[in-house]
């Protein structure tokens, strides 16, 4: 359950536990109850009340692994956590949040990616286990997915009062226009934005050009740090937009492309930033 990642953002995805519940719009289509249910290995059922499945004892041990290569190279190595469920879902088995935060803060030399669609959970949970006092932790950014206006209106206010050294925002799959309100100013980091890309043969929901546009013209403004993943499923090709699909050649030239150049900032953390 962890592995070196196809993610462009990331250097590695580690997950502690398989298995989730659809919370919002941007979950519509969950890429990973989709692999989850095509591969037996990590067979998962969706939902509420459905056991989620945990890590493997061998998967635990990778990012130790992933910091001792991190230390000897010394390059710092980032870890999205989690591909494949979220680390603040209330249905988490038991104990495996405290262990994840203990993992973290036994490999220093790794950037924790935390990537959450219930940031209302944060505080809670991680009082819970004795880490919110300890916050800002050196290893740890926080993030919130948001496709939209209605939920980066819902999500950013509660991340932003999360001690953090980064925070950042998955703007993916952009499902809506978004516009930053002014108090993300030196308080958001990083944004992605990436169209809906989906593992099996489906369209996707289109992200329209105007939106990833503005986005990254309000961040460059804002002085937040701007990567573009993907256009997802559809690309703009001569005024209008084209389905390409993963196999073709063409879009893999392309997919990565906004306004003919890439888009590939990453943040500089604010340590000790309360
Ligand atoms: S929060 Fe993430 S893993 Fe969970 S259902 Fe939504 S998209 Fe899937």
């Amino acid at each position: 359950m962890a592995k070196k990642t196809s993610i462009s953002w990331t250097d590695h995805t580690f997950n502690p536990w398989i298995g989730c519940t659809k919370v919002s719009e941007e979950c519509k289509y969950c890429y990973a109850e989709t692999l989850a249910s095509s591969y037996p290995a990590i067979r998962t059922e969706w939902g509420k009340g459905k056991p989620r499945r945990p890590a493997s004892e061998n998967s635990w041990k990778d990012p130790i692994r992933w910091n001792k290569s991190a230390k000897r190279e010394g390059i710092r190595r980032k870890v999205f956590c989690a591909s494949m469920a979220d680390v603040f879902d209330p249905e988490a088995p038991e104990g495996h949040r405290a262990r994840l935060f203990e993992l973290i803060r036994k490999t220093p030399n790794l950037d924790w990616l935390l990537l959450t669609k219930r940031p209302e959970f944060i505080r809670e949970q991680l009082e819970e286990i004795g880490v919110w006092d300890l916050l800002p932790l050196p290893n740890v950014w926080v993030g919130f997915t948001a496709g939209n206006q209605e939920n980066f209106d819902k999500r950013w206010p509660v991340i932003r009062e999360i001690p953090a050294v980064v925070r950042f925002c998955s703007y993916e799959p952009a499902l809506g226009p978004i516009i930053l309100p002014p108090d993300t100013v030196g308080q958001l980091d990083w944004l992605i934005c990436g169209g809906e890309t989906h593992p099996q043969k489906y369209m996707g929901r289109k992200m329209e050009p105007a939106w990833a546009q503005e986005i990254r013209n309000q961040c460059l403004q804002k002085r937040v740090s701007f990567f573009f993943k993907q256009w997802g499923n559809w690309i703009p090709e001569s005024g209008h937009q084209e389905w390409y699909g993963k196999t073709s050649a063409t879009f893999s030239e392309k997919v990565e492309l906004l306004d003919g150049m890439q888009w590939k900032q990453f943040p500089v953390g604010k340590v000790n930033r309360k």
